[in-house]
């Protein structure tokens, strides 16, 4: 059993990562600013599995913090999803995502060769590919120039990495390329919850189906897909929270940097989201198609051959599955994690 620092880990992948951490035996130590979650996440993740963790509240780029964490804790490993991820957000505020994405990764990769640990977990995602590519995306396929801050961050973060690694044999990183993340823990008790209006797809369906918002906007019907809206590659977040887990396994055994696609491997369009979601929970979601938005690309869904077989990780929720957990989530908690 390890020792994992888990930067972000409030916010909704990292806390689902810590009830599978937790579960395994893992010890679990949280470094985290809140600037997009609250520590009553923790507090469930505690209640969840009847097990301890350490929370420290402060920031990836604040290199005290990171040193004193290291000299308490015996870190064996970092899973880092600490970072901004609005889209939109990041075209406005480039600076903060540099800040925050870029210069944060290498804030925390300092700290942790000063401490001697070397075994670290990205957060990547599937916006580094190339628009170009055809899906299913492939590892081996090249990455392009997203066309939004934030993807450039990750893709940045990535090369850093990658280069740190090819540097010096001492590291050991998983880049992980999620598609993407809905659903949420099946207790109900831990789930997504943005602040404002939310930007995906999931949160504002299950806002919509629990009144908080009039209509789903569906940003275009006109694609070249089955239905004309956009197709995209849904992973429930405790598949996800696992392909940690099994990441964080390959990379005790083996060092340098590899990438992995963290997806089903199966499409959805959004129509066949709206409508499944009605049908699986019995509860109308309201829509209008309105044009597409920027920036968006018809399909995207993974090919996840390579993380099935060289993590040993296979998904097993269903989108069913996923869209009945988001919306018990949703509706045992109206307001997320607010009272
Ligand atoms: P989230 O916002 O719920 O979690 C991120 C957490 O990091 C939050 O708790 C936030 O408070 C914290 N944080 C942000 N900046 C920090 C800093 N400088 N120092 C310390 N803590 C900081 O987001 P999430 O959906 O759980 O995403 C986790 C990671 O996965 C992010 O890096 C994100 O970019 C990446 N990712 C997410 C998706 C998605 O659709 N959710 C897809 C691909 C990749
Ligand atoms: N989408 C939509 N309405 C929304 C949010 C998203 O129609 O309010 C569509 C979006 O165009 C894309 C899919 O839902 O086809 C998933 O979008 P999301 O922002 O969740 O993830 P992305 O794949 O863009 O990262």
């Amino acid at each position: 059993m390890a020792k994992i620092l888990v930067t972000g880990g409030a916010g909704y992948i990292g806390s689902h990562t810590c009830v599978e951490l937790l579960n395994s035996g893992h010890e679990v130590v949280v470094l985290d600013n809140l600037s997009n979650s609250s520590e009553e996440s923790l507090t469930r993740v505690k209640a969840l599995t009847s097990k301890y963790l350490d929370f420290v509240e402060g920031d990836i780029l604040d290199q005290q913090i990171l040193d004193q964490i290291f000299a308490a804790h015996a870190v064996d490993a970092v899973i880092h999803f600490a970072g901004l991820k609005a889209v939109g957000e990041s075209q406005q505020i480039p600076l903060a995502y540099f800040d925050n994405n870029i210069a944060g990764t290498i804030s925390l990769a300092k700290a942790m060769e000063r401490a001697g640990v070397f075994r670290l977990v990205f957060s990547s995602s599937a916006t580094v590919y190339d628009e170009a590519n055809i899906s299913p995306l492939n590892e081996g396929m090249p990455t392009g120039m997203p066309s939004n801050n934030y993807g450039y961050t990750k893709l940045i973060a990535e090369q850093l990495l990658q280069k740190l690694a090819a540097a010096d044999a001492r590291w050991s990183i998983a880049l992980l390329r999620y598609f993407n993340p809905v659903g949420a823990h099946k207790s109900g008790c831990m789930g997504e919850d943005p602040q404002g209006i939310p930007n995906n797809l999931m949160p504002y369906v299950t806002q919509v189906a629990v009144g908080r918002r009039e209509k789903l906007a569906i940003f275009g019907n006109d694609y070249d897909t089955p239905d004309g809206t956009g197709v995209r590659d849904y992973i429930h977040v405790v598949d996800l929270a696992n392909a940690h887990l099994c990441a964080l396994n390959n990379r005790l055994k083996n060092s340098g940097c590899r990438a992995w696609n963290i997806g089903t491997g199966k499409g959805s369009s959004v129509l066949e989201v709206v409508k499944t979601f009605e049908q699986v929970n019995g509860i109308p979601v309201s829509y209008a198609f309105s044009p597409r938005r920027e920036g968006d690309v018809a399909t995207s869904f993974a090919d996840n051959a390579r993380a099935v077989a060289e993590l040993g990780w296979q998904p097993k929720y269903s989108l069913e599955d996923m869209l009945a957990d988001s919306w018990n989530w949703q509706k045992r908690n109206p307001n997320g994690y607010r009272k």
